[in-house]
């Protein structure tokens, strides 16, 4: 079955409409489709109208969170997005990322920049305030070439960009998720750049936490990274996911629903969801 699990739409940092998204990943075969958006699911009261979708979507959320001292995504699969609980979180996380966005602003205004903050609304609109947007921002006034540049430059995690954030606990975004019905996912867990103990430290606490699952395949990652993690799946009883992390057509790391399959000692989150 093609799934893609883990997409964002203009709600957050992607360029698609939330309709172009379904729209593209019909054509690319996808039968199962998640807009898992940055603390946000506005996507889908854009989609509420819409009929004749021939993709299942389940819906769902991608949540900043921390771990240690460090920045990691849970995503949130099949979440009730009505649930009063997740609604007031995301609420939450949306503070936090205004005022993480006037951080960064005075850290680029620091720099030099002008204008920042209003020139990167422009841009960003009615989504979730995000870093990809003073990427794009920096992009437009000619500061760095693209959006490598942007993080390496200036935005990264180790740069200014991450601006010593308050996000809450990983384990409060599992609370979160599960507390609206949903399966809480370790998103990309390749891209935190851990030591395998480490990342078998952060698996483990996500387990402990009540995590259901990681996302075993992410974009085009290696094969050997793949079966690295089905084998932690599998030592620590979580379920897999798959997902592209599509933001736009044409990116680098993943076309919509074209990641590989999941390792076969995978259990797929999404089994149950089949219909
Ligand atoms: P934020 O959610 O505001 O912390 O921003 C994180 C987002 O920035 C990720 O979801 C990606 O979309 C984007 N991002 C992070 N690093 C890079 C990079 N090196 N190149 C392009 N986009 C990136
Ligand atoms: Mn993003
Ligand atoms: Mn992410
Ligand atoms: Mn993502």
């Amino acid at each position: 079955m093609r799934v893609d699990l883990h997409t964002h739409t203009n709600a957050s940092d992607g360029n698609l409409l939330p309709g172009e998204l379904i729209f593209q990943a019909e054509q690319a075969g996808v039968e199962m489709l998640a807009i898992t958006d940055h603390d946000s699911v506005a996507a889908y009261s854009q989609l509420e109208t819409k009929k004749n979708i021939s993709v299942q979507l389940i819906k769902g959320i991608e949540i900043s969170s921390r771990w240690k001292k460090m920045g990691v995504h849970i995503v949130g699969l099949n979440v009730d997005i009505n649930n009063a609980g997740l609604k007031a979180a995301i609420k939450k996380q949306q503070k936090i990322r205004t005022t993480r966005a006037k951080l960064i602003a005075d850290k680029l205004q620091s720099q030099g920049f002008e204008n920042v903050l209003e020139g990167t609304y422009k841009i960003a609109g009615d989504a979730a305030i995000g870093r990809l947007h003073f990427a794009h921002y920096l992009i437009a006034i000619g500061a760095v070439k693209n959006y490598n540049a942007a993080f390496k430059k200036y935005l990264g995690d180790n740069k200014l960009g991450e601006a010593k954030n308050e996000w809450e606990t990983m384990s409060q975004a599992i609370q979160w998720i599960d507390g609206s019905g949903g399966k809480a996912v370790l998103a990309h867990p390749a891209k935190y750049k851990l030591t395998h103990a480490k990342m078998e430290q952060l698996i483990a606490d996500f387990a402990a936490a009540g995590g259901h699952a990681i996302e075993v395949v992410s974009g085009l990652q290696t094969q050997e990274i793949s079966q690295r993690l089905a084998k932690l799946a599998e030592q620590y009883h979580l379920l897999a996911s798959s997902g592209s992390d599509f933001h736009r057509p044409g990116q680098s790391w993943a076309a919509l629903g074209a990641q590989s399959e999941l390792p076969k000692t995978c259990r797929p989150v999404w089994e149950e969801w089949i219909q």
